[in-house]
């Protein structure tokens, strides 16, 4: 193998290894839930699930799973007041 190519492999392994390096501005994703399929996505610092419950309240489990599972990775200030982990560190 090319050793830059290698060099960029050791690279990889350390960046995902530091997940705060990512930050979100956009996805869309399924969540299967226990009754139905729902559309999640994200964007403009926005949540927006399909579900019935977020279009009466803003939020929903499904959002605020998305939130635990992608953690620091969401702004902080884009989330939905869910707490931040023990062990967040904050950038801007
Ligand atoms: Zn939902």
């Amino acid at each position: 193998m090319h050793s830059s190519m290698i060099g960029k492999i050791a690279k990889a392994k350390q960046y995902a290894q530091e997940p705060e390096r990512i930050r979100f501005t956009q996805f869309e994703a399924t969540f299967r839930g226990e009754n139905d399929t729902h559309q999640i996505t994200f964007e403009e610092g926005a949540w927006h699930c399909t579900c019935h419950f977020f279009s009466d309240w803003g939020a929903c489990c499904h959002t605020m799973a998305g939130e635990r599972i992608f953690g620091m990775m969401i702004p902080a200030h884009q989330r939905q007041g869910e707490p931040l982990p023990v062990n967040y560190v904050a950038l801007r």
